[in-house]
């Protein structure tokens, strides 16, 4: 089983003919709600994935977190510790989107900014069954140094995907067994742009000074980069016609941590993880779009 402690939004979907400037009322065509927030979206990618996932989170006492805990549990995810904050609002995320593809999004956390050491402790039964641990950073850092704990002191690996990054205190890296950035939260995180080689080798080894086990950099369509104190090395994405990457990475770290929670060394879950991100930007959408075990296993077969 895998723990994942993180963000549920409701996304609020307006597609419109340009974005609106500063002071501009532009009207909309279609409107879609969705489950969002990277902590949902990649819970959901893991129990896609064939996983027993239980989700560590917080909602508000509001009409949407009725719809956010229905879109976890439709797929069997484990809901029953998600708190409900009778003081705020279940995250909200206001996106407009262009024909171009081009979006524009206000997130307001609301009941995500309140999840506190308290729940991640008092959750700590759920990591007794588990194999995995998995967090974000759009819960409180505090939330997420007291779940890296708890993981440790379980002796379970705790993943972390750094993201939206910004810089993290040296006790966190020390209690993360993977820390999965893309290139532009790779940036942030090392200062260096992993743009060839050798760019990437150096952010690999300066997060790994720092205390990090092992380091993927996911790159895109080129692949994931994988480094640990032996050895650094590639592992190529699976060539795909990609319609929609939006939460490609997050496909990736939902697969990855049931990769891992299945007892797959980290090269052969970063291929799973490859394979599960590659099918998903092939279709629109992020639950929908997230692949199903079966899916991924015939596609790796190939
Ligand atoms: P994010 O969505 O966080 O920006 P990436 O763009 O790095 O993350 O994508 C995460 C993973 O998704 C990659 O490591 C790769 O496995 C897969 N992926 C993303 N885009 C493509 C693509 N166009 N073709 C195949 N795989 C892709």
């Amino acid at each position: 089983a895998i723990v994942v402690y993180g963000s549920i939004n409701i996304d609020m979907i307006v597609e419109a003919a340009h974005l609106p400037r500063p002071g501009e009322t532009v009207l909309g065509n279609d409107f879609r709600m969705s489950c969002g927030g990277k902590g949902a979206n990649q819970a959901v990618a893991a129990a896609k994935a064939g996983a027993d996932v239980a989700f560590i989170g917080r909602i508000g006492q509001d009409g949407f977190g009725g719809r956010a805990l229905e879109s976890l549990s439709k797929v069997g995810i484990d809901t029953s510790r998600i708190g409900i904050d009778p003081t705020s609002h279940t995250g909200v995320a206001l996106i407009s989107v262009a024909p171009s593809g081009e979006n524009q999004i206000t997130v307001s956390s609301g009941a995500n900014a309140f999840l506190s050491k308290t729940d991640i402790r008092r959750s700590a039964p759920a990591l007794a069954q588990a194999r995995i641990a998995l967090a974000q950073l759009e819960i409180p850092l505090s939330a997420v140094c007291e779940a890296a704990m708890l993981a440790a002191e379980n002796g379970i690996p705790f993943i972390l995907n750094p993201a939206p990054a910004f810089a993290l205190p040296r006790d966190l890296l020390e209690l993360t067994s993977f820390i999965t950035p893309n290139e532009s939260e790779c940036e942030i995180l090392t200062g260096i742009r992993p743009d060839s080689k050798s760019a990437l080798g150096k952010a690999a080894e300066q997060l790994m000074a720092q205390g990090v086990k092992g380091v993927l950099i996911t790159l895109g369509k080129r692949g994931t980069y994988f480094a640990t104190a032996e050895r650094h090395l590639l592992i190529e994405a699976f060539p795909v016609q990609a319609r929609d990457t939006t939460g490609a990475g997050d496909t990736f770290n939902g697969a990855f941590a049931v990769a891992l929670a299945d007892g797959l060394a980290p090269e052969e879950a970063i291929r799973f993880a490859n394979a599960a991100a590659a099918l998903s930007v092939t279709r629109t959408g992020t639950h929908d779009a997230a692949p199903l075990r079966s899916e991924i296993q015939s596609h790796l077969a190939k």
